[in-house]
């Protein structure tokens, strides 16, 4: 495996499971030492346990920008990632990685999937009702499991 079999968000994962310190800050030519910790981190993990996590992390950014995260996703996150700086970090220094190597179609392809882990709004159909003040409602693509709004709506309603 090399690091350009690996999306953006999975580098990340591998970062944060690698035995990069904590303070770490990255200086011009360490990307070598960066290779190193993405490669160390996703043997750790596995790559099923790589790609599941970096596609939980996605989706939880979805849905945290969207303002969509629930409570119970909140803590899935959090239990997935305990410190949120070092997750930080380890995002920057990913798009350092990225910035300076390739990536396969297929690693990218597979970086734009995310998966949700918790109770969700949609309640996992990819739509979800909100009431518009007037006792009628509208259906909203959920940005976790339905980012392209792609998914067919219920039958019997519009978006
Ligand atoms: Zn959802």
């Amino acid at each position: 495996m090399s690091v350009a079999d690996l999306s953006n968000g999975e580098r990340a994962v591998a970062l944060y499971a690698s035995d990069m310190p904590d303070r770490y800050r990255n200086r011009r030519g360490d990307l070598d030492l960066l290779t190193f910790w993405v490669l160390q981190g996703a043997a750790r993990l596995g790559l099923d346990e790589l790609y599941r996590s970096a596609a939980y992390a996605y989706g939880y950014r979805l849905l945290w920008a969207a303002g969509w995260a629930t409570p119970e996703q909140d803590a899935a996150h959090a239990r997935r990632f305990p410190s949120a700086s070092r997750l930080d970090r380890a995002e920057r220094l990913a798009a350092v990685v990225t910035c300076r190597s390739t990536m396969t179609s297929e690693a990218r392809k597979r970086g734009l999937r995310p998966l949700v882990d918790g109770a969700c709004d949609c309640a996992g159909t990819g739509w979800a009702a909100f009431d518009m003040g007037d006792d009628t409602q509208a259906f909203q693509a959920c940005p976790g499991h339905n980012p392209d709004g792609r998914t067919v709506l219920p039958a019997g309603v519009t978006a």
